[in-house]
């Protein structure tokens, strides 16, 4: 059989890929600085999607780069467990500085996917520390989000990424999802329609029983299946219904944290302060992989009892708070304060709502919705071909310049918070002369 030489795309099994169809076309990312990506063929990309959400900051940004290379020659890794390092201490804390009120604890890992993981875990265990141990059950929501570890998966809401895996958790449940393009379609920011969607909680909560009941999840905003933006109102209703009964309201916020809507968190923008905040891509401005998850105080403390030889929490990773992730992220947030970044979104949110919803009434073009400088244009599927046209449509971007997300036949559209307008216009131009031309 023949072995794969150094330089062939064969060995190479790509994450959520079209693996096939990619290795016939590569598309292939040299180098990359500010707003823009540079091919291996040299030519300049736009950055419509911060990568993957997380190059909140642009690319290249000097702080970061200067601070991992100084990291990387003093500190490469310190032990994670019974050990730490003092940048672990000092980045914690500047997260407790700038997260929603009360959110002041924070739990490092490598992923977001394993920050949702954490999460979930922190939730039944803090269930069983105060008494309440028959509180098991996780709620998810239709066409969540949430990784693609088996904690994540169950509670997640997307077909395709579960149905390949068995049973997945047991105990979990989900309320439904708030797409309501009937009612809401070409909406700017927030729905006007379907606060009454967070009664299905009510209704999950009626079959189950509260006593049975540890968790909710839920994205403030879903990025991933096709930026579904919450109806007015009704997060605050989750909220509300998640005190009545002593459930615990976690944010997954892992594409919405770090100034996404314009706002530090969704938790800010909303108004609305989950119990367990999930955090990652943007934390370290996608340089070093890491995530964070932020607790509030009285589930933190809960765990402090006992022996204090004792570890409290059974959970951790070999690379939380590795050192390259801290120096990253601490000189990523430097770069989010000294250039405004975290709220620059909301600055231009109008601007950015004005060039998307140009588009309205172009060729394909079912709904646009957008909120911060989060924008989704939904296309309508090609007849018995879903997926394909939206597809084509980022390729043939990309051969234009631009990089776009596709989800189904969703554009989804996250530049860095640092795009100009006249970036915006590009984008919005580009996209709009591809559909024009689209079959
Ligand atoms: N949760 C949400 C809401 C996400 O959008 C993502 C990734 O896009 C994840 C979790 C998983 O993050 P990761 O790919 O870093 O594991």
């Amino acid at each position: 059989m023949r072995r794969p030489l150094p330089n062939d795309l064969a060995a190479f099994w790509m994450p959520f890929t079209a693996n096939r169809q990619f290795k016939k076309a590569p598309r292939l990312l040299a180098s990359a600085q500010d707003m823009h990506y540079y091919t291996d063929d040299g030519r300049a990309i736009l950055d419509g999607t911060a990568g993957l959400w997380c190059v909140n900051a642009g690319h290249g940004r000097p702080k970061i780069v200067e601070a991992v290379q100084k990291q990387v020659a003093e500190l490469d890794y310190a032990p994670a467990f019974q050990m730490s390092h003092p940048k672990a201490f000092e980045f914690a804390s500047r997260l407790a500085q700038i997260s929603p009120e009360g959110l002041d604890h924070v739990f490092f890992t490598n992923s977001g996917s394993e920050s949702v993981e954490t999460a979930l875990k922190i939730a039944l265990a803090y269930q069983r520390v105060k008494g309440q141990g028959s509180r098991t059950r996780l709620i998810g929501r239709e066409r969540g989000y949430h990784g693609v570890n088996f904690g994540g998966i169950s509670v997640g809401g997307i077909v395709s990424n579960r149905k390949m895996f068995g049973t997945l958790l047991s105990g979990v449940d989900h309320i439904r999802h708030t797409h309501d393009p009937a009612r809401n379609a070409f909406t700017k920011g927030e729905p006007e329609y379907g606060v009454e969607f967070a009664e299905d909680l009510e209704r999950i909560i009626a079959l189950h029983d509260a006593s049975t009941i540890a968790a909710v999840i839920v994205e403030p905003v879903a990025g991933s299946t096709g930026v579904l933006i919450p109806p007015k109102g009704y997060l605050k209703r989750l909220r509300e219904i998640c005190d009545k009964h002593g459930i615990l309201l976690i944010f997954d916020e892992v594409i919405t944290g770090f100034g996404r809507l314009g706002a530090p968190f969704a938790a800010d923008y909303f108004g609305v302060v989950p119990d367990i905040m999930i955090t990652a891509k943007g934390v370290t401005n996608g340089v070093v992989p890491m995530g964070a998850v932020f607790v509030k105080s009285d589930i933190h403390d809960a765990f402090m009892t006992g022996p204090e030889h004792l570890i409290e929490f059974f959970h951790g990773y070999t690379y939380s708070a590795h050192p390259l992730a801290c120096a990253a992220g601490l000189a990523t947030l430097d770069t989010y304060a000294d250039e405004g970044l975290l709220t620059r979104g909301a600055e231009l949110a109008s601007y950015w709502e004005q060039a998307l919803h140009s588009l309205k009434g172009t060729k394909h073009v079912v709904d646009i919705r957008n909120i911060g400088l989060v924008g989704a244009i939904e296309l309508e599927s090609i007849a018995g071909e879903p997926t394909k046209r939206a597809f084509s449509v980022f390729l043939e971007c990309f051969e234009r310049g631009l990089l776009i997300r596709t989800t189904g036949d969703i554009i989804a559209l996250s530049p860095p918070l640092i795009v100009s307008k006249v970036q915006i216009d590009q984008i919005v131009g580009t996209i709009g002369d591809v559909l024009k031309a689209a079959a």
